[in-house]
């Protein structure tokens, strides 16, 4: 028997990440901007690291509780009852975790027979159709369009809806698209949610990336009768800059929290500690660098759009998150096609579209989590581009 064949099938049926097959091009070449990573152009704010170093310095370097540091499951309870208005006990409903990755999988092995059905809306992040595959459940997606502004309608999850439905998977605002979701749509999907037994996990890890000043981020968790049926998902990496801290956390209902934490200190035990003192850090003085990061998110925003739009690439205006998701059909090339020919001739990097599943397909996700100069010579050649199609 070959080693690939002693491979787990089920690691073997899944794909590597469309974005990691893509970012394989990147590497070896010099001078690429990348509109690629979805990750902050901002180093983690200054004060979150030094109270990171001061932990070390302390000589803080013990495992903690399996479910985090107390004081930083409190201040995680304080900070998600003002921003999403729902109330979790720090005790017993509260599990940080290493980024809302190991949460995902937490939150996908505790709930998932072999064989129930996990409907998600697409396009999306990429893990979440693999995360349901290794354990073992099916993923079902709910393809949501560019005409819709790529928001998912009660109706279309409904369609999806069998007798095997578990769990409804949301994220808002979404990965790649940057769209938010209206109050009056996400209370017909939790009346779905109630009438079909659905437990609803919400990935919200950037709520507060929002940029219009008269929208209100609602989570589904916060709407009458849903914290019973909710896992809400959060973490660190992408308002406060700290990805590489690998922080997050879930909060739900003491049985679905007990269950993820059977796994998560088996497999993980503890998140780490200096991460968790640094969120801590985070949540209690680091309102001020979030909302001077999102003023320059939105900047750059605006501008991107902007330019998409001129050069003839339809683009929707992104609620949230930083991500772009212009519409690049009328090339004629496929996702693949464009960002592989922009990334050879003018060294410019964006994902395509596919790579967040089939119905991203004739998109490409940018990030502007960049610096503003990088994106005016990424747009430039995103132009000669376009113009040497032409030509
Ligand atoms: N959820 C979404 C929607 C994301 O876009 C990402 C990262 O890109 C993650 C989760 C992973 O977050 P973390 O760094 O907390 O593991």
């Amino acid at each position: 028997m070959s080693l690939e064949d002693k491979i787990s099938k089920q690691v073997r049926s899944i794909p590597r990440s469309g974005i990691r097959d893509f970012f394989e091009l990147v590497l070896g070449r010099n001078d690429v901007i990348s509109l690629g990573v979805g990750e902050p152009d901002y180093s983690t704010p200054w004060h979150i690291r030094e109270a990171a170093i001061y932990s070390l310095e302390r000589g803080e370097t013990s495992y903690t509780s399996n479910l985090g540091l107390e004081k930083l499951r409190r201040s995680i309870s304080d900070y998600v009852k003002e921003h999403f208005e729902v109330a979790y006990d720090p005790a017993r409903e509260i599990l940080v975790t290493v980024g809302v990755s190991e949460a995902l999988d937490l939150a996908c092995r505790a709930l998932l027979n072999p064989g129930d059905e996990f409907i998600y809306h697409e396009p999306c992040y990429v893990s979440y159709d693999p995360s349901v595959a290794l354990a073992y459940g099916v993923p079902v997606p709910v393809a949501s369009s560019a005409q819709d502004g790529f928001i998912v309608k009660a109706e279309g999850i409904e369609k999806k809806i069998t007798p095997r439905t578990r769990v409804l998977m949301l994220n808002f605002p979404t990965n790649p698209t940057g769209s938010v979701m209206e109050r009056a749509e996400l209370e017909r999907i939790a009346q779905l949610c109630i009438a079909n037994d659905l437990i609803v996990i919400t990935d919200e890890i950037y709520s507060e990336l929002i940029y219009e000043e008269d929208y209100r981020h609602v989570s589904i968790a916060s709407l009458p009768g849903m914290r019973e049926r909710t896992i809400l998902l959060h973490g660190f990496s992408k308002a406060f800059a700290m990805t590489g801290f690998r922080l997050g956390y879930s909060c739900a209902p003491p049985e679905i929290t007990e269950a993820m934490m059977k796994i998560h200190q088996y497999s993980m035990l503890c998140a780490p500690i200096t991460s968790q003192v640094a969120a801590m850090e985070a949540l209690e003085n680091g309102a001020a660098a979030v909302a001077s990061m999102r003023r320059d998110y939105k900047r750059r925003r605006d501008f991107i759009v902007r330019e998409f739009n001129e050069m003839g690439l339809p683009c929707h205006m992104p609620g949230g998150a930083f991500y772009v998701f212009p519409d690049i059909r009328s090339s004629g090339l496929s996702s693949r096609e464009f960002a592989s020919g922009l990334l050879d001739s003018e060294n410019v990097a964006a994902v395509p579209g596919d790579a967040f599943g089939a119905s991203g397909e004739g998109f490409l996700r940018c990030c502007y989590a960049t610096d503003l100069e990088l994106i005016k010579r990424a747009l430039d050649g995103f132009r000669r581009f376009l113009a040497s199609l032409k030509g």
